[in-house]
């Protein structure tokens, strides 16, 4: 059966503005994660199944009896922000909006599954993720501990994400890193406090942390290659001290960004070397807490090869394009690429805000290309005959 396109694109955008009016927060996706399972159910698919990493969703679809397989992938949260935006499908839960057109993404996957339940034209299995959490870092993370890979196993992985400042129809991805790791740190520095006059009976803390604070600054300018791409900021500095008492701790926050996780590895170990020394020269104790919150999202090299063809098939070269620089903002689809190579590309959302701005919005003529490009890299890589 053949599916009229401009119905479903019509279709996509009545289940997005749906969704749009009901955003949910990451791992809190009760309602957004039935509405798919819901669609998947009434599409066919195979198998679908709920609960997948708590909210997540996995539809399955099998077309011939080949086995090789590949995953679809959409993230489903929403963000803890109010919407202003005076659209009538704005949001309905306050203080919550979909800022990140995760609307849009889950929308345009169950086009792509409902097109290739209605009409086929691959021969293999199609795994339909939708996971939760994506702005947390965490929602991956939890799909994969929850046996994602063993029970519903896949070769290749695809994700898009919707571009504010990118035409409508135009699709842009390169190979090898294209968005970056996200490090968080804290270091806390304790000594002795005291009286404001009479510094040196104490250990003070303050003085110390400023150093601190500036010498982080020399580990992007003086001890990585120039070559790579790294950014440290050190955010917060927070004191228990008051106008007339030093502090005797300073807690310095902030976070790290890198393409590689050997820079992120390096960028750990000066800071680390950085607050012993530092905390040595002025007699107080450092800790250093030091996590990975995202991973770099690198893709591979082949693949993303495989998805620009399909996305010049559908778009028109003249559409379709490869950014020379990648992106320091993070994406958690990057801990999929940790197990399973694939690609992730960036769909064109037209002239709106930018994401995470309380008016962004999805545009709903994105909503086609995304469904078919889905649609076209299956049936390019699990091709019919
Ligand atoms: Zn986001
Ligand atoms: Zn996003």
């Amino acid at each position: 059966m053949t599916i009229d396109l401009d119905n479903l694109a019509q279709e996509m955008a009545g289940w997005r503005r749906d969704l749009h009016a009901h955003p949910e927060f990451g791992f809190e996706e009760a309602r957004t994660s039935a509405f798919v399972a819901g669609k998947l159910r009434e599409f066919g698919l195979d198998e679908v199944v709920t609960g997948v990493g708590r909210t997540g969703v996995v539809g399955t679809l099998k077309r011939g009896g080949g086995n090789r397989a590949i995953a679809l992938r959409a993230d489903m949260d929403a963000l803890r922000i109010p919407e202003q935006g005076e659209a009538p499908y704005r949001s309905r839960n306050p203080g919550v909006m979909h800022a990140c057109g995760h609307d849009g993404h889950t929308a345009m996957l169950l086009g792509a599954a409902k097109l290739l339940a209605a009409e086929g034209g691959f021969y293999g299995t199609v795994r339909f993720l939708f996971q939760p959490a994506e702005e947390w870092g965490r929602g991956a993370l939890a799909m994969l501990d929850d046996g994602l890979l063993e029970r519903f196993p896949f070769a290749e992985i695809y994700g898009l994400h919707n571009a504010p400042g990118l035409a409508v129809g135009r699709f842009e991805t390169r190979a090898g890193a294209i968005m970056s790791a996200e490090d968080n740190f804290e270091i806390v520095l304790r000594g002795v406090g005291g009286h404001a006059a009479r510094p040196h009976v104490g250990r003070e803390t303050l003085v110390a942390a400023c150093a601190l604070v500036m010498s982080l600054q020399s580990i992007v300018s003086r001890r990585l290659s120039p070559a790579e791409i790294a950014v440290v900021s050190v955010t917060e500095l927070i004191t228990d001290g008051t106008r007339n008492a030093l502090p005797g701790e300073a807690r310095i926050r902030g976070d790290a960004r890198s393409f590689s996780p050997q820079v992120s590895a390096d960028i750990e170990e000066q800071m680390r070397a950085i607050a012993d020394g530092i905390a040595r020269a002025y007699a107080v104790e450092p800790s250093v807490t030091y996590t990975r919150e995202f991973v770099p999202l690198l893709n591979d090299p082949a693949l993303t090869e495989e998805a620009l063809g399909a996305a010049r098939a559908l778009l028109g070269a003249e559409n379709v394009s490869v950014v020379s620089e990648p992106f320091t903002g993070s994406e958690d689809f990057a801990r999929f690429l940790d197990h399973v190579p694939g690609c992730f590309a960036f769909l064109g959302n037209g002239d709106s805000a930018p994401l995470h701005n309380p008016r962004y919005d999805f545009d709903d003529a994105g909503l086609i290309h995304g469904a078919r490009f889905h649609a076209g890299i299956v049936r390019r890589r699990l091709p019919a005959a």
